[in-house]
């Protein structure tokens, strides 16, 4: 069925075009016309699935023109992008109609966001800290609130906001129309859903546990000593077009970072202890392509929408089974395929026995072919100085290291253009929306696929099973002891 066909007016159905959507996506179908025909709605459907668009359209319909008065909506939000990305969202769907969306959350000014509020505007996105400033300062009223929504309510508790959004909640007047969006149900949030929302209809969206069909994703095996190691030589050895790098911790992100950055790559971080101005510039810098990898926290990332992420590393094995989901879902988004690879450590294998329970399916467990998982660790204190030199010669400053992957020798700026890949690049990750490329969904470890441009093994194998191509012969170099010297 169209977007025409769902009873939305004229203005919105160009702005949807406008955005390039052809067909709605299942959970804007079913949500539509429950939210325009007034009813309370509980989804359980994370971002990746069309959840905006799915309250965001019929809100404005519902909404019709610009009323000079206190909002009438108010979204909630867990994270300040979150925020940022679903007004502009509002904005775009809305860019044919007279409706006004203001964003309120933290990290920047109160006068801009004020001078806003106070010149009447419809639809307040908020994160609740901010949100609870305002009205505390009586800046903002929720009297005439027609319509709350709670969105990544899972998250807005994982963060501690439980008091804050009871409180809020409180304040909106009893006769209202309540969507309440959460990835997971768990009994705690029933109970917050129970108290907000009236009679809901409920519509559950089944790819929390799933991963996308069009994300290959695997494990890799490594000791804790050699994971940054492992990071580099994936990197080196990937056609990736932008890399999205989890860690579990703002410290780890920060660290990383500085390790990529170290060896050429340009890159943005993303996590809670950065300042708004640089989790702007980082986010910004990442869709235009001005950094090729951004290494993020789960929270900070959680629902980051940039289109054409070919590649997803966890870093860190997330702690929780659903942010693995949730992490592998920033990359084979609106069709394009992605790849999503995770490190983990010997120690680990309960976590990936829970991965595995969670989304009911086995993730191969394979190795970078011309990796030296026997290498020694790096000692401390240590800069990375390149590839070790061919004849016992010290390498030069910033010189990459070799994987004997002949694109990948010798150092590349951090803006220069990708080498060419071995095998075919695959242009879906350059096309938001783009048709989706057929492909094997996490193929099983002993299939590499023909072309790649490297081979994987089975761990606990030898690096050449059987059957198949021997590994391209190294070249001197790589990631052995003289690629890393003291800081002097
Ligand atoms: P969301 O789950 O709202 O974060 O949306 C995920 C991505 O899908 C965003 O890039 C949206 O712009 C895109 N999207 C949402 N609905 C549609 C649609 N009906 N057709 C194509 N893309 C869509």
């Amino acid at each position: 069925m169209p977007f025409s066909k769902l009873g939305l007016p004229p203005t919105l159905v160009n702005g949807v075009k406008a955005m390039g959507y052809v067909d709605p996506t299942p959970i804007q179908l079913r949500a539509i016309p429950v939210v325009l025909g007034g009813g309370d709605l509980i989804g359980s459907a994370q971002t990746g699935t069309g959840k905006t668009a799915a309250f965001a359209l019929p809100v404005l319909a519902r909404l019709g023109k610009h009323e000079a008065r206190g909002p009438r909506v108010l979204v909630l939000e867990p994270t300040r992008e979150l925020a940022a990305q679903v007004e502009t969202a509002f904005r775009d769907f809305g860019r044919f109609t007279d409706i006004r969306a203001t964003v309120v959350h933290g990290g920047v000014g109160y006068g801009r966001q004020r001078s806003e509020i106070q010149a009447g505007t419809d639809i307040v996105i908020a994160t609740p800290g901010r949100l609870m400033d305002f009205l505390n300062e009586r800046t903002l009223r929720l009297d005439g609130l027609q319509i709350l929504i709670l969105d990544e309510v899972d998250r807005m508790l994982d963060m501690g906001f439980v008091k804050d959004v009871k409180k809020i909640i409180g304040l909106c007047p009893r006769e209202r129309q309540t969507l309440f969006f959460s990835a997971t149900i768990p009994p705690e949030i029933n109970a917050i859903a129970a108290f907000a929302l009236r009679n809901p209809a409920r519509i559950e969206i089944g790819v929390a546990r799933t991963v996308n069909k069009s994300v290959t994703h695997a494990f890799y095996p490594v000791g804790t000593a050699l994971k940054f190691e492992l990071l580099v030589a994936l990197l080196e050895k990937t056609d990736f077009h932008s890399c999205l790098v989890f860690s579990r911790t703002k410290h780890g992100a920060d660290k990383i970072a500085r390790k990529l950055k170290a060896a050429n790559h340009s890159v943005a971080v993303l996590h809670a202890n950065r300042s708004q101005s640089q989790r702007v510039e980082a986010l910004e810098g990442f869709k235009s392509g001005k950094y090729e990898v951004m290494v993020a926290t789960d929270i900070a990332a959680r629902g980051i929408d940039v289109a054409g992420v070919s590649h997803v590393i966890n870093y860190d094995i997330p702690a929780n089974p659903e942010d693995y989901v949730h992490r592998i879902g920033r990359t084979g988004r609106a069709q394009a395929v992605g790849e999503a690879y995770t490190l983990t450590t010997p120690e680990q294998a309960g976590e990936i026995r829970d991965i595995e329970r969670f989304i009911g399916q086995k993730v191969p467990q394979l190795k970078l072919e011309g990796f030296n998982y026997n290498a020694p660790p790096p000692r401390p204190a240590m800069v990375y100085q390149g590839a070790a030199p061919a004849h016992g010669q010290r390498p030069a400053y910033g010189q990459r290291p070799s994987y004997g992957h002949p694109a990948s020798s010798g150092p590349r700026p951090a803006h220069a253009p990708r080498p060419a890949p071995a095998h075919a690049p695959r242009p879906a990750h350059a096309a938001p929306h783009a048709a989706p490329t057929p492909r094997p969904h996490a193929a099983p470890a002993a299939q590499p696929r023909a072309g790649q441009a490297h081979t994987y093994v089975q761990p606990g194998q030898p690096e050449q099973p059987s059957g198949h191509p021997a590994p391209a012969p190294r070249k001197p170099g790589g990631l052995s002891r003289g690629g890393w010297t003291r800081r002097p």
